[in-house]
């Protein structure tokens, strides 16, 4: 069997109890290079076989995979965060079933909940944002795509996008929707020893990001939702009866 396991975001004890479990009963372990935490590969079977995926192809991961099953042996193949965002898994994922290779997935803490946590934010504020845009800076062919996506300024969470800080701040500043004085932050290793914040706003964002010197393992984070202004909730608003409070009239 295959189980891919979020490794979530950075610290090692932020993997989940069942990624853990799986991890330490593994044959084989795949991990995702830098952003994984080699905290986790500590304790491992005896003679667990560790394979860094950053020095491997498709075909690479795949033929391992392939040749443990047949031997009978559990694969762990960890991705950072959570497998779901850009962790390549869904190729991964159709190869095995090509070649009869059973697989299952452990969700993991994303680093997009790392930053938030780091920041002590709230995506979804009342009167603020009630949505998240996870994206990223496409490649130059398509760069106004950022711009278009940005348009609604909902709260806009930027992944492999610390070294085109400069580009950001353009696109966001085209959006419409955003004004130089919105709030932005980077998130540089969220929950790892040496995390950063760096709290910027959207006309500062490329200044900030070269001084600091961020170019990679780093979220970009932009909207009112890191401002101070925001509604309190209804939920738990005296006057707001719920299903299971009747709220004072
Ligand atoms: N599956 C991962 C994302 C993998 S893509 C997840 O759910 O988080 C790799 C990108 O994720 C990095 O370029 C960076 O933008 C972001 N990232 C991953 N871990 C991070 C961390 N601890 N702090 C900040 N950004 C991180």
């Amino acid at each position: 069997m295959i189980h891919f396991i979020g490794a979530g975001p950075g610290a090692a004890d932020l993997i989940t109890v069942r990624g853990a479990e799986l991890l330490r009963h593994a044959d084989v372990v795949i991990y995702a290079g830098s952003l994984v935490n080699p905290a986790l590969l500590e304790n491992l079977k005896p003679r667990c076989e560790v394979r860094n995926s950053a020095f491997m192809t498709l075909e690479d991961v795949l033929s391992v995979m392939e040749a443990a099953h047949r031997a009978g042996k559990d694969v762990a193949r960890l991705h950072s965060g959570d497998p779901c965002l850009y962790g390549a898994v869904r190729e991964q994922m159709d190869a095995l079933d090509a070649r009869g290779v059973p697989w299952d997935v452990t969700p993991g803490v994303s680093s997009f909940c790392g930053a938030a946590a780091a920041l002590g934010a709230e995506y979804t504020l009342p009167g603020v944002s009630q949505s998240v845009i996870l994206t990223r800076m496409p490649g130059k062919t398509d760069a106004e795509h950022l711009r278009t996506i940005a348009a609604s300024g909902v709260s806009l969470v930027l992944f492999l996008s610390g070294g085109m800080a400069d580009a950001v701040q353009t696109e966001l500043m085209q959006s419409g929707a955003y004004v130089p004085a919105t709030p932005a932050a980077i998130v540089y290793k969220a929950t790892w020893p040496d995390e950063r914040i760096i709290r910027c706003t959207v006309g500062t964002l490329a200044d900030a990001a070269k001084s600091a010197g961020i170019r990679k393992h780093a979220l970009i984070l932009v909207g009112d939702f890191l401002g101070a202004s925001y509604e309190r909730s209804r939920l738990y608003d005296p006057s707001f009866t719920t299903e299971y409070r009747k709220g004072a009239s």
